[in-house]
């Protein structure tokens, strides 16, 4: 079994022994693909053996896998015998079917590790104690992963998960985290939420936030990232990862984009083409996780939308930091030649005081999404109208979308179906007419 320790040099390495031990790392992982699992074994079988020298050349020209692969040869792509799996997850689902994912000790292991080295970089220590606001149930890894993470990094958790803003606003009073990870929207309601109860929210100086974007392209805070940071009085953090290749990107303090973990994972951003692009060109985010056993993976398209930056950065690591993710490549839309991620304007309607929920109906055109419709609701007291609305959405995301103001149980009707607790803010149509 691999060991995974933390070592605070590696974190430091020159890019040339990045590359020598990422070039080691791939190699043994392509041999891994190709000895371990049957999707591989096939694909792979023509390529040479991989060694440190050819790795990275054998990489680039292989096929990517997708979404649609796994989900078509779920059972081909597990690498690891049914007594060696610890753990069983499903991936989000964002797009299509869950797909079940599975772990060994070491993945498991590999998870902690890889959110230990995410936490350390963000400023966490031993003293923290860190208020978890996302499930750790329902067969979601997420969860899982903060929680080892922080154990690995040697602070206290408190699983709180998907509880009531009452029940976490308690254990702030009591308990006092002092980093709270969860989703923005979330984190923004809980401070409202506090502040109408008197309730000091000053013991907490750290933000981690998942799910949605908290900073623009240029990695700066975003308008909602700097609300975020202005209504708690806390540093925010982003971080970004996926279940099938358990692989997370996480701001370090200097708050410029989320550091890869180089002996985890090799990142490419690829355009239409499915060719490599430069540092900042917009793409879709690769991923080739390193050392993984249960259910490797090679050149993964996880359907995200995001750039690289590789200039040094000011915290002295000289990895690549991934850049916001803009959307899913799925959920692009082109109105009026203007290319807009419903994250764009999610966040737009985050930064409005009034508007109490939202989703956006598009509409699909010769396989395009060339039309939407935005729906909001709003409290009482608000002075939000359609048109103020649209303006705001106009302003930060270029294009003008008209824009409904429904009741409030009914926007959530449709945002939390059937049991749902994750709410679908995202619908896309075919046709000429735009139903709700
Ligand atoms: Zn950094």
């Amino acid at each position: 079994m691999r060991q995974f320790k933390y070592d605070r040099q590696r974190e430091f390495l020159s890019r040339d022994a990045i590359h020598d031990e990422q070039a080691q790392l791939l190699a043994a992982h392509i041999e891994y693909c190709r000895a371990k699992s049957p999707y591989y074994a096939k694909m792979c079988a023509d390529f040479p053996a991989a060694t440190a020298a050819n790795s990275f050349d054998i990489l680039s020209s292989m096929p990517f896998t997708t979404k649609d692969d796994l989900a078509g040869n779920i059972n081909r792509f597990v690498a690891a015998p049914e007594c060696d799996i610890r753990d069983i997850a499903f991936s989000s689902g964002t797009t299509g079917a869950p797909l079940p994912i599975v772990y060994t000790e070491n993945d498991l292991q590999r998870l902690a590790y890889n959110e230990q080295k995410a936490f350390i970089a963000c400023g966490m220590t031993p003293h923290d104690k860190i208020l978890l606001t996302c499930t750790m149930d329902r067969c979601f890894i997420a969860g899982l992963a903060y929680r080892e993470g922080v154990r690995a990094v040697g602070a206290s958790v408190i699983r709180n998960g998907l509880n009531s803003l009452e029940s976490h606003a308690g254990i702030i009073a009591t308990l006092k985290p002092s980093i709270i990870i969860g989703v923005p929207s979330f984190l923004k309601k809980l401070i409202k939420f506090l502040t109408a109860e008197n309730i000091d929210p000053g013991c907490v100086k750290k933000l981690i936030c998942i799910g949605e974007p908290v900073r623009s392209n240029d990695c700066q805070l975003s308008l909602l990232g700097s609300l975020l940071e202005k209504l708690w009085g806390a540093s925010v953090y982003s971080t970004y990862a996926s279940s099938e290749t358990i692989t997370s990107f996480c701001d370090c303090e200097a708050g410029c984009g989320g550091h890869l973990h180089h002996d985890l994972a090799i990142l490419e951003i690829i355009d239409d083409n499915g060719s490599q692009c430069g540092p900042g060109e917009t793409g879709e985010v690769v991923i080739t996780p390193l050392q993984m056993e249960g259910m490797p993976l090679l050149r993964f398209k996880t359907g995200d939308i995001s750039r690289y930056f590789d200039e040094k950065c000011a915290c002295g690591r000289s990895t690549p930091r991934l850049g916001p993710i803009a959307g899913r490549k799925q959920q692009m839309m082109k109105i009026n030649g203007t290319t807009v991620y419903p994250e764009t304007v999610f966040s737009c309607l985050e930064t409005l005081p009034g508007i109490m929920d939202y989703y956006i109906i598009a509409q699909s055109c010769d396989g395009h999404l060339t039309q939407a419709e935005v729906t909001v609701s709003i409290s009482g007291d608000s002075a939000l109208t359609v048109e103020t609305i649209s303006n705001r959405i106009a302003a930060t995301a270029r294009v003008r979308l008209p824009v409904a103001i429904k009741p409030h149980d009914q926007v959530c009707r449709k945002i939390f179906p059937g049991a749902s607790r994750k709410p679908i803010r995202f619908f896309m149509v075919d046709g000429k007419e735009i139903a709700t």
